[in-house]
């Protein structure tokens, strides 16, 4: 099986240990497969880049043994390709421009009576969609016009069969931010499918994303990579461990603990070759229980968008 895996750090603080879990997944998952594996920068949203970080998380997975097999690709050098994403869609009839802000969004669900849960995308109630605005005269943020009657199933590898109907969840989500950031969603699904990605492991809180990207890939005739969203790892406050919560990054000096303490997460033996020396005698004795606990337990079929 032809089979290619990514590790996509975004560059906000160095690596810890819930993102060690990602590219420890990622990469034994590639190799049980006899795939290859690669690093992408995910610099898009250049706001809450932090200069040197990129830098400092590629020294760390090497420290720890996870080096690509490719040259490290940056989204920060792609963005012709993004537009030419947004391009495709629009003569497609698929984009409009919205001056909404998330004020005025959270606003409009209340007098719709759909108010907003804290700490989840708010459903785009479609305001700008009926305005068509002048893309010339102002900045506007590009939205992907979803189908009601649409809805998206997939299969997850560890989770199961998964349902979103993505307009009534997200409603029209943005491809382009009005400060001309690009999205999140356009880029991964664009980025995966020009390296050829077959396989996405990442973790459980990027789950909820997975629709709007097989929506995208839908719309854009691209293929449907594999999906596999391994748990998250929470901190002693019960939190997603995470870079805006001070999780402590993987230490240079101490590799071996790290990915000792990342495999335990994933229910691998941490305690493999306990006198191990190098990292890569840890992530080469990992890699047959990865294939008992993650792959021969779950069968990975697609899914389908109608
Ligand atoms: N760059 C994203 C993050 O660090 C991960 C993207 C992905 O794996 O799809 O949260």
């Amino acid at each position: 099986m032809r089979y290619i895996g990514r590790f996509a750090p975004s560059p906000t603080g160095p690596l810890h240990v819930g993102s060690l879990v990602a590219a420890l997944a990622s990469w034994l998952d590639a190799r049980a497969h006899h795939g290859r594996w690669l690093v992408r920068i995910e610099d898009v949203d250049t706001p809450r880049t932090v200069e040197g970080a990129d830098q400092h998380i590629l020294r760390q997975l090497a420290a720890c043994g996870l080096v690509a097999d490719e040259p490290v690709q940056w989204q920060s050098q792609r963005f012709a390709h993004y537009q030419s994403a947004l391009t495709q869609l629009d003569t497609k009839g698929l984009v409009y421009g919205c001056c909404c802000s998330r004020q005025a969004i959270l606003h409009a669900l209340e007098l719709n009576q759909q108010p907003h849960q804290r700490h989840t995308t708010p459903r785009y109630p479609g305001t700008c969609e009926r305005l068509n605005l002048n893309q010339s005269r102002t900045k506007l943020a590009q939205r992907l016009k979803t189908r009601p009657a649409g809805t998206v199933t997939w299969t997850d590898r560890a989770s199961g069969q998964q349902a979103e109907p993505v307009h009534a969840a997200v409603g029209d989500f943005v491809l382009k931010r009005a400060d001309d950031v690009w999205a999140y969603q356009l880029a991964v699904v664009v980025d995966d499918a020009a390296q050829g990605v077959t396989h996405v492991v990442r973790g459980a809180d990027l789950a909820d994303n997975t629709a709007r990207q097989i929506y995208i890939q839908h719309c854009l005739g691209l293929a449907r990579p594999h999906y596999l969203h391994t748990p998250l790892v929470m901190g002693p406050d019960g939190q997603k461990l995470s870079k805006q919560n001070n999780a402590i990054a993987v230490p240079l000096t101490d590799t071996l603990g790290a990915l000792r303490e990342a495999a335990a997460r994933l229910n691998l033996p941490a305690d493999v070759i306990p006198e191990a020396r190098q990292p890569s005698e840890l992530l080469q004795a990992w890699i047959s229980p990865w294939r008992s606990v993650w792959i021969t337990a779950f069968t990975p079929p697609s899914g389908t968008y109608n």
